[in-house]
């Protein structure tokens, strides 16, 4: 349980990396606030949670509305009385143009969901992490934008690695009142984001072999570095691009 009394928002929970999270920090104890755009599927996440012995709720909203972010908090501090930890991890991937023909609104777009959300909502949880001790703060950034460029991925790969910068401050200016911040960064996750790139079995292939292990993540395995950083497992960690990359990032054939 190294979760245990620990209430933590986590956002992009519908699917992926933020539901396996949900799931397993529900196992390890923590009370959990729920963020994604799908209402019903947030609703059945919390029921199917709850059910098996933990404790979520949900809203749900769009992480570039800072109202969102603001209510999301609220939630936290008027439903359990704190807040421990936000895993700010909502994302997209955008459209893959290449950059003389990315629309600046799709630039935009990818930019404002991955980025700058990720400001507004840690502009509105670090007065309520303040208040506690060991709080963590954790973003989701990637391996594109780290170590890895890939073509057409410019506004994404911008956001990713914005998202390192963004935490690198944020540890430096609360590390002295004990907040750690940490950017995770995944490799290649079997997700439905990740899907949606390996449209037929050789570019699948391709990607697998670009990892050290000649495998993408299942999402599972990016929420248990998720755990790690969330927990005070992970107590004198902070201001870091910690890498679940498969390897991705030190492999050459
Ligand atoms: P996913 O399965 O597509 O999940 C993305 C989540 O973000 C969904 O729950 C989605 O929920 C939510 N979301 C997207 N836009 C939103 C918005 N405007 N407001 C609120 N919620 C929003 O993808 P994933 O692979 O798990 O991605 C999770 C994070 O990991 C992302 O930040 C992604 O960039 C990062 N990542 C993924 C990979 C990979 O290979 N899969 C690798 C490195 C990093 P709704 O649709 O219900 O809003």
């Amino acid at each position: 349980m190294q979760l245990k009394d620990k209430t933590i928002l986590i956002t992009g929970a519908t699917s992926g990396i933020g539901l396996a999270s949900a799931r397993l920090f529900a196992r390890q104890g923590a009370t959990l606030i729920l963020g994604a755009r799908r209402k019903t599927e947030l609703d059945a996440i919390c029921e199917s949670i709850n059910c098996t012995g933990g404790q979520a709720i949900s809203l749900s909203g769009d992480v570039r509305d800072e109202e969102y972010g603001k209510n999301l908090v609220n939630i936290a501090i008027n439903k359990f009385g704190k807040l421990d930890g936000a895993f700010n991890n909502a994302g997209i991937l955008g459209d893959l143009d290449p950059i003389t023909e990315l629309p600046r609104a799709s630039w935009e777009t990818v930019i404002e969901t991955n980025l700058t959300a990720a400001f507004l909502g840690a502009k509105h949880q670090i007065p309520a992490l303040l208040k506690q001790t060991n709080s963590t703060l954790i973003f989701t950034s990637s391996f594109v934008g780290y170590s890895t460029g890939i073509t057409g991925m410019a506004a994404y790969a911008a956001s990713k690695a914005g998202l390192i910068g963004l935490t690198q401050t944020l540890a430096a200016e609360y590390g002295a009142e004990g907040l750690r911040v940490n950017a995770l960064l995944p490799g290649g996750t079997e997700t439905p984001m990740g899907d949606a790139v390996m449209t037929t079995p050789e570019i699948k292939a391709y990607f697998d072999g670009l990892h050290s292990l000649r495998r993408q993540a299942k999402p599972e395995e990016i929420a248990h570095s998720a755990l790690y950083l969330a927990s005070d497992a992970s107590s004198f960690v902070t201001g870091t691009a910690h890498l679940a990359d498969g390897g991705i990032s030190i492999f050459r054939a």
